[in-house]
């Protein structure tokens, strides 16, 4: 039985596929996009976080750790992650919440039996399942099972990805999967690697494959003030969406935002976007409308 390290399982989403949606996030990513919202799926390891602002300075920590990884002094407890394992018994043993465990392994039937539940839900909406992360076809296999296990019930599939993964791990989850949601972050491969740590040719190409396949894909836009909100971006993305063909003239724009940020605190990661310029209403119509005009059906992920 396939496994997978699982951060996530959360239900009654409506913003990653069609009708109400379970969405399962997969730990690991190929990129490290510095907006990242997930910074906790980035490593494909288990991590401790230590959201400090609910730590009520109780001690029991201190004991449980097998690691003594817990220090305290000057009225601060903190971990010293040389020392952790990742274990989690702190976080099993924290009574505020201030120690979260991010990443658990599950075998495909423990994540099935946990997506079933909702399925009243998804008959009800036309939703389904979501694979998302961090990057799902990290697990491809994993992610194929569990796919097939829910269209033997008729619940709906889709993947969100960053699209860099190797072509045969699209071809494989392709015939069990009923829609991709498939980022496009930047046009030009240079800024794309300053920005995400990876060039973008590979995921332009399994672009242009899955789209090939004929499986239905809805390509998005994280939009991030200063790095690809640009009107070279916008006429080089609306330009490649164009030579995918005429049934490929849609794109999802999702505004930048800092919902992660306490994540960064809590992992000890640098967050690098603080300054970064939150889009008023009439910024962002301005975007929609010139992809518009250069005869894309944009949107805006609200
Ligand atoms: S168990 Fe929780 S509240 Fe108590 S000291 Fe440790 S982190 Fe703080
Ligand atoms: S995860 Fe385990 S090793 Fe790390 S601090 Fe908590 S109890 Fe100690």
């Amino acid at each position: 039985m396939n496994t997978a390290i699982i951060t996530n399982i959360q239900g009654f989403s409506i913003h990653d596929g069609p009708g109400i949606r379970t969405v399962v996030f997969f730990k690991g990513c190929p990129l490290s996009c510095q907006w990242c919202a997930n910074p906790e799926c980035l490593s494909k390891k288990p991590e401790i976080g230590f959201v400090h602002s609910l730590c009520r300075q109780c001690g029991k920590c201190l004991d449980v750790c097998p690691n003594n990884a817990i220090r305290s002094g000057e009225g601060v407890y903190r971990i010293e992650r040389s020392r952790c394992d990742s274990c989690g018994k702190c976080a099993e043993g924290c009574d505020y919440g201030a120690l979260v465990r991010y990443g658990d392994l599950m075998t495909v039937d423990e994540v099935w039996d946990a997506v079933r539940r909702d399925k009243m839900f998804y008959e009800t909406s036309n939703g389904g399942v979501t694979v998302s992360g961090g990057e799902p076809l990290l697990y491809a296999q994993f992610v194929k099972e569990l796919f097939e296990l829910c269209h033997s019930e008729r619940i709906g599939t889709c993947v969100e990805t960053c699209g860099f993964v190797d072509t045969d791990t699209f071809l494989e989850v392709i015939p069990v999967t009923d829609q991709f949601l498939f980022d496009l972050k930047h046009m030009d491969s240079i800024t794309h690697k300053k920005y995400t740590g990876q060039f973008n040719d590979q995921i332009l190409k399994n672009a242009s494959v899955i789209i090939k396949s004929g499986v239905d894909v809805l390509f998005r836009q994280p939009l991030i003030p200063g790095v690809n909100d640009t009107m070279t971006n916008i006429e080089a993305t609306a330009a490649f969406l164009k030579t995918l063909g005429k049934n490929v003239l849609s794109l999802e724009l999702m505004p930048y935002h800092r919902m992660g940020q306490d994540k960064y605190e809590a992992l000890n990661m640098e967050y690098r976007m603080e300054k970064t310029h939150i889009m008023s209403y009439d910024e962002l119509e301005a975007i929609k409308k010139a992809y518009i005009d250069l005869g894309i059906n944009c949107s805006i992920s609200r």
